[in-house]
């Protein structure tokens, strides 16, 4: 059998998680309203009124293009997409065809083994959601909430080489856009929706084939896996000697399968022209530099300077930068601690990651403040409390919201590291336990942990395992 590599391409829809829709006050976000509650006469398409540009449109836009490397466009216009279905009531929607907002860019995925795909963006800019239309037994059913939402239409080139890599690209999309604030970028809301251009060629060729397109696809799951059967489905054709027609398809997540649509509309039929009701986007030499004042270092680069910065191994980096705040919490303990920063990081990974995990929270929104965090650290390190009375340390500092230190006085749990006080205790444990002494003694000297257990308990806990350990052994070989 040949050899093939599949050539990919991304078309996603981000919605912006502004406060009101693009051209009108209402309210954008409608996830948990009944239907057409949040409509006027401009997002529904009434004759006579007229559509104005939502400012932070362009903002959330311009932060995008910037964390995208693309070219922002001094001056940009709105044309008019005309086509006719049910939910789009105006007949056409507003989008931007030849003149967009942003031209060019990339985002550099990294793969394993530090190799790097760059993936070209071939297009970004703002336009308008069109409505939904729910089928209900012989009715069908329209809900013109979602007319007039905000989204950005973003398309890579086809330079994404497997489903894998498809669902990488996705991966980094949704942290950047939640990085950035602009979007919740949850797919499962259709928050960030995706339609994927799949082709094969044998690999090396440098030529395209037809490509399929792949619709209404809503978790990075399913990219992967509709992805997968599609380029596999092409393959077995081509090996069959069949030629690869330009489909849509449709992927049915519960069937695992993808269904034929429709034969692909050409952009000629759309008939764009200028939308005369709204002005050019113009965005000045200030107005730019005050939006990207706002532009935070970028994901990517937070993960490779911790790699170099605080010497942190790829993986720790990947989960530590992999949410903004997550890893604002890393650098804060980091300098409150002061010391080797794989340790704070060994902390997060082990305990911190679990905390935020059951509780919902994000880093930022802890009572365990980056600083407490260092501070229980440092006790551990200075001996001071154990290991384990560390850890417990971290769910009471949660819970109360009181410095480490406080607590530790308060409950006694201060480490106990007196030699006398820890040598009563191992005696009291040998007296009470002459039969596993005469083991011990007899040669079975794995009981020492055991040994050591039993000294723990009897101080709660706050014994300093190390010396209790030493302490017994002294006392047995005797
Ligand atoms: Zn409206």
């Amino acid at each position: 059998m040949n050899e093939y590599e599949a050539v990919i391409g991304l078309e996603t829809h981000i919605q912006l998680n502004t406060t009101t829709k693009i051209f009108c006050a209402c309210k954008a976000d409608s996830w948990n309203d009944p239907p057409n509650t949040n409509i006027c006469p401009v997002c529904t398409g009434l004759p006579g009124v007229l559509p104005v540009t939502n400012e932070a449109v362009v903002e959330k836009a311009v932060l995008l293009a910037a964390a995208m490397h693309a070219e922002i466009q001094p001056v940009s216009y709105f044309d008019r997409k005309n086509y006719f279905y049910p939910d789009l009531p105006k007949g056409y929607q507003i989008s931007q065809y030849d003149r967009p907002l942003a031209r060019g860019g990339y985002l550099d995925l990294p793969l394993e083994a530090g190799s790097v795909r760059r993936v070209q963006i071939e297009k970004l800019h703002i336009e308008e959601d069109a409505g939904k239309t729910r089928n209900d037994k012989n009715r069908r059913l329209i809900d013109f909430n979602r007319c007039g939402v905000p989204l950005i239409e973003m398309v890579t080139g086809p330079d994404l080489r497997s489903a894998e890599e498809a669902g990488q690209y996705l991966l980094r999309l949704r942290q950047l856009l939640r990085w950035l604030g602009i979007s919740e970028a949850d797919m499962e809301k259709a928050h960030l929706r995706c339609d994927a251009n799949v082709s094969i060629r044998p690999k090396g060729a440098d030529y395209l084939n037809p490509k399929t397109e792949i619709k209404n696809v809503n978790s990075i799951v399913a990219v992967r896996e509709a992805i997968q059967t599609e380029i596999e489905r092409q393959i077995r054709e081509v090996e069959a000697g069949n030629r690869i027609e330009a489909w849509t398809l449709e992927w049915d997540e519960d069937a695992g399968v993808l269904r034929k649509m429709r034969s692909k509309e050409t952009e000629a039929d759309y008939r764009y022209f200028r939308e005369p009701d709204l002005l050019p986007v113009h965005i000045s030499t200030a107005w730019q530099a005050q939006i990207l004042a706002n532009l935070p270092e970028l994901p990517l680069e937070r993960r490779q300077r911790f790699m170099e910065q605080y010497e942190l191994p790829e993986y720790d980096a990947d989960i530590l930068a992999a949410e903004r705040s997550l890893s604002d919490y890393f650098e804060t303990a980091v300098a409150a601690y002061g010391g080797d920063p794989k340790r704070v990081s060994n902390w997060i990974l082990n305990d911190v990651l679990r905390m935020l995990n059951e509780s919902g929270k994000s880093a930022g929104e802890l009572q365990l403040k980056p600083d407490y965090l260092a501070a229980i650290i440092k006790l551990v390190d200075d001996n001071t409390v154990n290991t384990s009375t560390g850890k417990s340390l971290l769910d009471k500092v949660e819970s109360r919201g009181r410095a480490p230190d406080e607590i530790v006085a308060q409950e006694g749990l201060a480490q106990v590291s007196d030699t006398s006080a820890i040598q009563a205790i191992a005696a009291e444990v040998l007296a009470e336990n002459p039969e596993q002494v005469e083991s011990y003694r007899n040669g079975k000297v794995s009981l020492i942990g055991w040994f050591v257990g039993q000294v723990m308990r009897k101080s709660r806990g706050k014994a300093d395992p190390q010396l209790a350990r030493s302490v017994l052994e002294t006392l047995l070989n005797q």
